[in-house]
């Protein structure tokens, strides 16, 4: 798996530090995905604030962080197995898997931010 290499994740996230796997085997789970909204959609949809973005890299859901109250994304993560999501902020390149608990960056994959 060339281009694959740790990333750099907000060391306030939980447990991201203590990742136990030093790979991700559910790339495969990956397609071509659009940003499902500018914002987290489940926030915007009950009036809730977020802190942090983050993408859905198998159906573009956009969810909030676990540093947001609601945690949208780990939610979006429970509720539908897609287990790998990629920042939504500007100036972030980093991607994540739930089921592994990796953090990692691709070489020449697309990125997004919200605007
Ligand atoms: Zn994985
Ligand atoms: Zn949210
Ligand atoms: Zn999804």
């Amino acid at each position: 798996m060339s281009g694959l290499h740790r990333g750099d994740p907000c060391a306030a996230e939980n447990g991201w530090e203590t990742a136990v796997n030093d790979t991700c085997t559910h790339l495969d789970e990956v397609v071509e995905v659009q940003p499902s909204s500018t914002g987290c959609e489940d926030c915007l949809r009950i009036g809730g604030r977020w802190l942090h973005l983050r993408m859905c890299m198998s159906c573009g859901h956009v969810g909030c962080c676990d540093s947001s109250p609601n945690r949208h994304a780990t939610a979006h993560f429970h509720a539908d197995h897609h287990p790998i999501i990629q920042s939504y902020e500007p100036g972030e390149e980093w991607w994540y898997c739930y089921l592994d608990d990796f953090a990692f960056e691709l070489d020449g994959a697309p990125s997004f931010s919200h605007p």
